[in-house]
């Protein structure tokens, strides 16, 4: 036979833009359109003020004014209301809608301009995007009470000029990510306000061609079915005609029902599709913006739920949910009613989407117990499931931190965003560092933002790479990144692929509902089922560790702080009976995990959020250290120790020790009798000699404190990126403006000044007496852009893997190039310490606020990379621009136990002035090496103490717990959850203080804890 359908999907995509599509609304009439520009500063008014129901203080009164169609309303970042009147004939048969065009692009959904709709006693109706610009006034799935009983109506529409700041193409330098900016912008424009027919005929026919078509490109041409469905389209396109469009759809619709009827294979792979709406907290937009758009999103995906029984719709992040009960009280009572029906299902149990590698242990805790928390209190009901589809990457504790916290799946996509190996698995167990096994599914279709198109669908049937023993994935679909969710079109392609020949079958469900099954499915696979284990390394959005300096150093110490402040409250509640500053900690809290969303503390937003984000870290930072020093007066009154308190497990103390020798000649020698340096005039570090194991640790011929510089030019993803062509070609940094020695106290060192570009880089090198310790102090005033500055430090030691620390203890990765997957970790994460080891001999490098690193072998040697700053340009053209201060020191001789005090001594904030007391709580490490890594008072405001403890080399430790005499001799141990539950006996969970459910006096407490074991122990005094 001959071929005539090798045009017809081409047909049809042009039939139905031009003749289909204009057809679904019939233009009835236009309507009468005034508008008010927000005035003062331009940021966002309240729905009550721009009603006129009430004022917001200090608020211009709003005005509104005739405004015409066409005309410009949206200056970036502005707000405008549009009161829009109108009048549709009671004689007028239904549906009737409302058309608005606010002036979209036909793409970036939640990327530009956005709309939400209030009626005029402040009901929210719906929001308004691009793929979603019409509201019902008359008929099926109108809200009631629009139109009035002459059939008029009258609505407002919060107009948000949000720019497109990803556009085609992308990552173009801009400088709308501050409100102000001089650059030019072409303003919104007003395109569209009528009232319109709509056709549910033609409607129902875009779909089924949508489907249809979708279907057949998607089949191979080996297959019958593509040439049935090509046929079909054919002979619809033939008899449609526009001219009689509604009568031609209808019977368009009739010769492709019977293909539409045609059943899924017996063996269909089999879809659980859940509505979502991937909303970054902040990203291309500030904080404030994300607010309003929940709104707009939350409404319409209730409206959706309204119109469709069958759908669920899955949202994340209780933050979010918080947000809506302060800013929407209407929308969330809404939101409420449909949780509690199943529909509504709040999953993930954080209080943000957080970065998943770069915040310290406790927090990852504290994100799942605010979290958790929040969802019990609000809705009786706690998310099973961790939900980070799009975080850059996790690390290998959070299969522990999920099961503890009571969850028993995790759910992400990104790893298949890989730039160099394919992840082996879609659904499999994923085993942490500790050997914590927790189900695993990252959606085959490769989005947590589907449309549900017939391309995702036999995607994820392709891609899926279980198949053999698994035969079920989730497709989370709904617009996502600045939120969307799903729309009508999305519910009605779901509808026709439940069952469909050639498709997989797709059923709406809860994810929870997913889980159980996928989870069941997997157990049955026997000893088939796959296991990965490790951290999941995203190789992708490597700068991430480094871009935005300020948020990584606010960050790591808002943490130390935070555990200096709930150590020390803790201490004066039971010693000194003083208040616990539960709320004040809470907020603060609260405000830190806000911050960890994955695009503020990896650094990827735009120059608002970070400029926001840096006011809010000092505010807090200030109130920590006001929350230490009340804490600090209420435990020692007027005995305040003025050389410096030590509070275990602060503080290390610094032995008593020689001052350092210095001798100048060739270079400056630095001695204190346990290492020997060596600063040669030109500022690099020749020698290092640790004088105890006689080890020299500088390779001949190497220099350490190297500064190296990077041109930094991304392929893509600026801000996210470090691309392995940068690390190629380093440049070091030699030129000396000044170079003097420095002294303090016993203490010696060097200080060099450099410059490089337009910016200077001055490192005070210091050798600090007795501690084993040559320390770096780095202040960089830094005007590059486009730069990656790192520091090396070249070791003699001949390590095959170096540990890197992460949450609750380390991950170990090869220091060699020889496989692709090792080869594509050239730049990754690190906490506060990085360690390599030959022999018996170890070196570790601590920082105070670094989290990028590259080591690789080097012959019988290693080196070891800090990454100090970047300079992107997308989002934020001034990125990292100004003063940076970090530190680092490098520790010869130090094993991971060594590597991991010292990082808490050089993390923990100067309590200096505050008294000596006691230590609350104290560890006696019987064998293996443990440590307190966190006290505080118990949530529940019991006063009951909470005491967080781990293993830390990944080996296994017994100890005993020690409290101060005023916990009383009655003081009585148990162990916990994170949420500081009692432990259930049925999980497979190994406990520390066994078995489950014991009580014992805390003097007869002993532990047992295994691997990076974490322990949360409870003690009733
Ligand atoms: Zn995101």
């Amino acid at each position: 036979m001959h071929n005539h359908l090798s045009r017809t999907l081409e047909r049809l995509a042009r039939v139905k833009r031009e003749r289909i599509l204009p057809r679904m609304h019939t233009r009835l009439g236009g309507v009468e359109v005034e508008a008010w520009t927000v005035a003062d500063d331009g940021e966002p008014v309240s729905a009550r003020h721009a009603l006129g129901l009430a004022r917001d203080t200090g608020r211009t009164a709003p005005g509104y004014s005739h405004f015409p169609l066409g005309a410009a309303w949206g200056k970036a970042w502005s707000t405008t209301w549009f009161r829009i009147r109108g009048k549709v004939s009671p004689q007028q048969p239904g549906p009737i809608d409302l058309v608005l065009d606010l002036g979209w692009f036909d793409h970036s959904v939640g990327g530009h301009c956005e709309g939400l709709i209030f009626t005029p006693d402040g009901a929210i109706v719906k929001g308004l995007h691009p793929r979603q610009s019409d509201v019902r006034l008359k008929g099926d799935g109108a809200v009631p009470g629009l139109l009035d009983a002459d059939g008029a109506f009258l609505l407002y529409v919060e107009a948000a000029a949000n720019p497109l700041l990803l556009g085609l193409p992308p990552f173009v330098v801009t400088e709308h990510g501050e409100k102000g900016a001089e650059e030019p912008f072409e303003q919104f424009r007003l395109r569209r306000a009528e009232i319109a027919t709509f056709s549910p005929e033609i409607h129902a026919l875009c779909n089924d061609l949508d489907v249809l078509g979708g279907l057949a490109a998607e089949l191979s041409a080996d297959e019958p079915r593509h040439w049935r469905l090509l046929r079909a389209i054919e002979e619809a396109l033939d008899v449609y005609d526009e001219a009689d469009a509604e009568a031609a759809a209808r019977r368009a619709r009739a010769i492709l029902a019977p293909l539409l009827a045609a059943p899924a294979h017996a063996s269909a792979h089999r879809i659980t599709a859940v509505g979502h709406a991937h909303m970054d907290t902040a990203w291309l937009w500030p904080l404030r913006e994300t607010v309003r758009k929940l709104a707009r999103t939350v409404s319409n995906a209730l409206a959706l739920l309204d119109a469709d029984p069958a759908l669920v719709y899955a949202m994340s992040s209780a933050q979010h949910f918080s947000w809506l009960e302060e800013h929407y009280p209407e929308l969330f009572a809404r939101v409420r009613r449909h949780v509690e029906q199943g529909r509504f299902v709040p999953v993930g149990g954080m209080w943000v989407e957080a970065d998943g590698v770069i915040p310290t242990g406790e927090s990852m805790v504290r994100q799942l117990t605010y979290g958790k928390r929040y969802f019990i209190s609000r809705f009786g009901r706690e998310p099973r499931e961790m939900w980070l589809p799009d975080s850059f990457g996790y690390s290998g504790v959070l299969p522990q931190l999920a099961r503890r916290a009571g969850s028993r799946w995790f759910l992400t996509q990104k790893i298949s965003w890989n730039d160099t190996t394919v992840f082996p698995h879609h659904s499999f167990w994923w085993e942490g560092i500790d050997g914590t096994r927790i189900f695993t599914h990252f959606p085959p279709a490769e989005t947590y933002a589907a449309e549900v198109t017939a391309r995702e669908l036999r995607h994820a049937v392709a891609t899926f790479k279980d198949k053999a023993i698994a035969s079920h994935s989730l497709l989370p679909y709904g617009y996502g990144d600045g939120g969307g969710g799903p729309t009508r079109e999305m519910a009605e392609r779901l509808r026709r692929f439940a069952d469909l020949e050639g498709a997989p079958r797709v059923t709406s469900r809860s994810p929870a509902e997913f889980f159980e099954e996928a989870e069941a499915e997997l157990l049955d696979a026997g000893s088939l089922q796959p296991v990965y284990r490790g951290e999941l390394y995203l190789e992708l959005h490597r700068g991430t560790l480094t871009s935005q300096a300020a948020m990584k150093r606010h960050n790591r110490r808002c943490e130390s702080l935070l555990r200096a402040a709930e150590y020390l409250s803790t201490a004066a509640s039971v010693l000194r009976g003083a208040p616990y500053p539960r709320e004040d900690l809470d907020e603060i809290w609260r405000t830190v995990l806000l911050h960890q969303f994955h695009d503020i503390l990896p650094g990827t937003s735009i120059a608002w959020v970070h400029r926001e984000a840096r006011d809010t870290y000092r505010a807090i930072e200030e109130r920590l250290h006001e929350l230490i020093k009340v804490a600090g007066a209420a435990l020692g009154g007027e005995q305040a120790d003025p050389a410096g308190g030590v509070l275990p497990p602060f503080t290390v103390a610094k032995p008593p020790a020689a001052a350092v020798e210095v001798t100048d000649g060739d270079g400056t020698v630095l001695d204190d009798g346990l290492l020997r340096v060596v600063i040669g005039d030109d500022g690099h570090v020749t020698s290092l000699l640790d004088l105890r194991s006689g080890r020299e640790v500088v390779p001949p011929g190497r220099r350490l404190n190297e500064l190296q510089i990077f041109r930094d030019e991304p392929v893509r993803w600026d801000a996210w990126d470090v691309d392995r062509h940068v690390l190629r070609h380093p440049q070091v940094i030699d030129e000396v403006t000044s170079r003097r020695v420095i002294r303090g106290g016993r203490d010696a060192g060097v200080e060099v000044v450099r410059r490089v570009g337009t910016s200077t880089i001055t490192l005070s090198m210091w050798l600090r007496a007795g501690t084993g310790r040559f320390e770096t102090e780095c202040v960089v005033d830094w005007q590059e852009r486009e730069r990656l500055l790192k520091v090396a430090v070249p070791a003699r030691i001949m390590a095959r893997t170096a540990r890197f620390e992460t949450q609750y203890g380390y991950v170990e990765r090869p220091l060699l190039t020889n496989t692709a997957a090792e080869e594509a970790m050239f730049e990754a994460a690190m906490h506060r310490y990085v360690q390599v080891a030959d022999g018996d001999f170890g070196l570790a490098i601590v920082n105070d606020s670094m989290y990028g690193a590259d080591a690789r072998a080097d012959g019988d040697s290693t080196v070891v990379r800090l990454s100090l700053l970047r300079g992107a340009r997308f989002p934020d053209p001034r990125a990292d621009e100004g003063t940076h201060t970090s530190r680092w020191a490098v520790l010869p001789g130090a094993d991971v136990p060594a590597a991991v005090e010292a990082a808490y001594a050089f993390n923990t904030p100067d309590l200096a002035g505050l008294p000596q007391v006691a230590p609350l709580v104290r560890l006696e490490v019987l064998t293996g090496h443990a440590i307190v890594d966190w006290v505080k008072q118990a949530d529940d405001g019991s006063g009951d103490l909470v005491v967080r403890v781990y293993e830390t080399q990944g080996g296994r430790a017994t100890a005993r717990l020690h409290c101060s005499e005023e916990l009383g001799s009655g003081a009585v141990l148990w162990e916990t959850d994170l949420l500081e539950r009692e432990i259930g006996g049925d999980e497979d969970l190994p406990v520390a203080v066994g078995p489950p459910g014991s009580r014992r006096p805390v003097s007869e407490a002993r532990l047992d804890l295994g691997p990076f074991q974490v322990a949360t122990l409870r003690i009733a005094p």
